[in-house]
């Protein structure tokens, strides 16, 4: 079966639950029980290619250019995901304007290289003009410049030589990029940088041919640009060296309030290196804003500066990042201030197995990579246009700016501060826990086979007449556009996982309060000993829970069981595609939510023996041995929707 391609109402909401009570939207869902395309979804919505009849969901709008709109794309017989140009033929009806087009499109489809944003595909229809390019998720330094102002020297460097990287690459194939600013560097889900918009782009001339025009962004224009001497390789290194000073010290070097005067500077070469700015960095800048083209730093004698080789450059950054300084710790560290801190406070930490110094930095990393994993959900995530964002019930905002109490208080300094000065019951490492990508990489193995090798048959074997012992999500909120997404379990307890990667739960009787910062770093706290650091969390996490106490219905029919003494289960990572959210949590269960028809499966492992519970629309709720599916067969309603979580945990194993 290809991919279901209905719309669902749910695209443009952040907020998603079973059921909803009256107060909430109408969720309109198909009558029939096949995942088609109701007969009213929207015609814009869908793009087809009319070479080969490929359809595409168009979804959000991800930000407007010159001539284009740029949407989050999804093919809907991969479920791939691509950023779409859109060019309305009317907005390039000149011949130079199409022509411009055609030189991007040109350029561009030839490049491949690891920190280009590539190229996939292009078509047009009547209308327009569709180039599919690589889904940025994470948008672009312009954006993470407008949270920060300013980046860590670390950060610089680690997004300055992924843009050198592909602008040797770019220089070695005899191409300027002439357009290179913040807008035009890319950050995808891991973080990894990637150059995009060709628009502007050129092969390079010899010196006497040289292109004349004056093109780019006025700040980042190099002098001999403005002079109309043409533009060259060292014009881009120059537009660099305009990019590394805006990150460094939050204003772009020649900026004015008056573009005339702006242009004199740039002709003068008139900038401040402000003290705050490290003998290196100050040393590098000045070697790459020279006015006289040929005395200005190559980019091979920028990565040869000491400004990067005596400078540490993480392999990676949190994406927490984008929004908050991140703490970097160089390698061979003391000791990383996680395990610094629960020694400090806890004596001794409760690890089986003692760990070597290198395994310490592995927490580091584990910590980072639990922080990207978590962030995944964004990728495929249908999240709400701004404006149509899940707002405070009244008298229970959750404090008086809470966005920043989140991403302050989430940071791992706060932890230590917040774990220093309170009453943490206990404080657990564990070595062995289970991760995401396990549960996928199992889950994706268990169903192929149980697919590749059941009979064809028309009903589901017999339901197991006991299925109590698993725990499931019973509703769920995406705010992921300012917090995170919660959600309730069957046993009433709570949990948050916060866009930072952290995880927050509340033990059913609302008494105990966890606190991961990792999959594997556990804190527990009473609830009224919560530490004052923790409170930002504390309260949206209240917050969810009355929201969905208040609002939404149980999802399903299946019993609740009582919340056991052993540690509560964390939800390590959501998906949402525009059909189904995706949840995994610690213990190896999967629930899989559709949305069209509230529709859920779930794969839990009680006893080791894989279950599949299947709750149907009437909210009854049916559990399997995946044995017994996979001997007897089930009916096409329970395949299908077994055919489409393979497919998106397949998906999700390549990532
Ligand atoms: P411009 O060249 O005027 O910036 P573009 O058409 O290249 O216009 O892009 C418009 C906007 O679309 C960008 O500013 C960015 O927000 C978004 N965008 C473009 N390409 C991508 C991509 N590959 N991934 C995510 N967002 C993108």
């Amino acid at each position: 079966m290809e991919p279901a391609c209905f719309l669902s109402p749910f695209d443009d909401h952040v907020l998603g639950s079973d059921l909803y009570k009256s107060s909430q939207p109408t969720v309109v869902s198909p009558k029939s029980d096949r995942m088609e395309p109701p007969k009213t979804a929207e015609p814009t919505r869908i793009i087809v290619d009319p070479g080969t009849g490929r359809a595409y969901s168009k979804g959000r709008l991800l930000g407007k250019g010159g001539f284009a709109r740029c949407y989050e794309a999804t093919d809907l017989s991969s479920n791939k995901t691509y950023a779409v140009k859109v060019i309305p033929h009317t907005r390039v009806a000149k011949p130079h304007q199409r022509e411009k087009i055609n030189n991007e499109i040109e350029l561009h489809r030839d490049l491949h290289h690891k920190h280009i944003v590539k190229f996939s595909h292009h078509f047009e229809d009547s209308e327009n003009i569709y180039i599919f390019l690589e889904h940025c998720s994470r948008k672009s330094l312009a954006h993470i410049w407008k949270s920060r102002h300013t980046l860590l020297e670390p950060e610089v460097r680690y997004y300055l030589k992924q843009i050198i990287s592909a602008l040797k690459y770019l220089h070695l194939k005899g191409i300027l990029h002439r357009d290179l600013k913040l807008g035009n560097f890319f950050v995808n889900e891991n973080m990894e940088l990637k150059v995009g918009d060709f628009g502007l782009a050129a092969r390079q001339e010899p010196t006497d041919h040289k292109k004349k025009t004056i093109c780019g962004t006025p700040n980042y224009l190099a002098p001999e640009v403005l002079l109309r001497q043409g533009h060259g390789p060292e014009s881009d290194v120059w537009s660099l060296g305009c990019v590394m000073y805006t990150l460094l010290c939050g204003t772009p070097p020649f900026e004015t309030s008056d573009l005339k005067e702006t242009y004199r500077c740039i002709k003068h070469v008139t900038y401040t290196l402000p003290p705050s700015l490290s003998i290196p960095a100050r040393n590098l800048l000045m070697g790459i804003l020279k006015l006289n083209p040929e005395e200005r730093f190559t980019l091979e004698e920028i990565l040869d500066h000491e400004f990067f080789t005596k400078g540490y450059t993480p392999d990676k950054l949190p994406p927490s990042s984008c929004v908050m300084v991140p703490e970097l710790n160089p390698p061979n560290p003391a000791k990383s201030l996680f395990v610094k801190v629960t020694k400090t406070l806890f004596g001794k930490r409760k690890s089986k197995i003692k760990k070597a110094p290198s395994e310490e930095r592995d927490d580091i990393s584990k910590l980072v990579t639990g922080l990207m994993k978590t962030s995944i959900c964004r990728q495929l995530s249908h999240k709400t246009v701004e404006g149509n964002e899940l707002t405070p019930l009244s008298g229970q905002s959750p404090s008086s700016s809470p966005v920043q109490t989140v991403a302050e208080e989430s940071s791992q300094k706060s932890i230590s501060r917040s774990v220093r000065g309170t009453m943490a019951s206990s404080c657990e490492v564990f070595d062995d826990c289970i991760t995401a990508s396990a549960i996928i990489e199992s889950a994706v193995g268990l169903l192929k086979n149980c697919l590749s090798h059941m009979p064809p048959a028309e009903k589901n074997p017999a339901s197991l007449a006991c299925h109590e012992h698993f725990v499931w999500v019973s509703k769920w909120v995406d705010y992921s556009n300012k917090y995170g997404f919660g959600y309730q379990l069957s046993n009433h307890s709570i949990g948050v996982l916060f866009n930072d990667g952290t995880h927050m739960s509340l033990s059913a009787n609302w008494k105990k309060v966890h606190y991961n910062l990792t999959n594997s770093k556990h804190f527990s706290f009473l609830a009224s000993a919560v530490p004052e650091q923790l409170q930002g969390q504390m309260s949206v996490l209240q917050y969810f829970a009355s929201y969905m106490e208040q609002h939404l219905m149980k999802g399903g029919d299946l019993p609740s069981i009582e919340e056991a003494g052993q540690l509560p289960l964390l939800l390590l990572q959501w998906v949402k595609t525009n059909q189904a959210l995706m949840m995994l949590f610690s213990n190896g269960t999967l629930q899989v939510n559709f949305y069209n028809d509230h529709t859920k499966v779930i794969f839990s492992k009680p006893d080791h023996t894989c279950l599949i519970t299947y709750i149907n629309r009437d909210r009854n709720s049916y559990t399997y041995k995946l044995s017994s599916i996979a001997e007897l067969g089930c009916s096409p309603e329970l395949q299908r929707r077994l055919k489409y979580i393979l497919k998106l945990l397949q998906q999700r194993a390549d990532v």
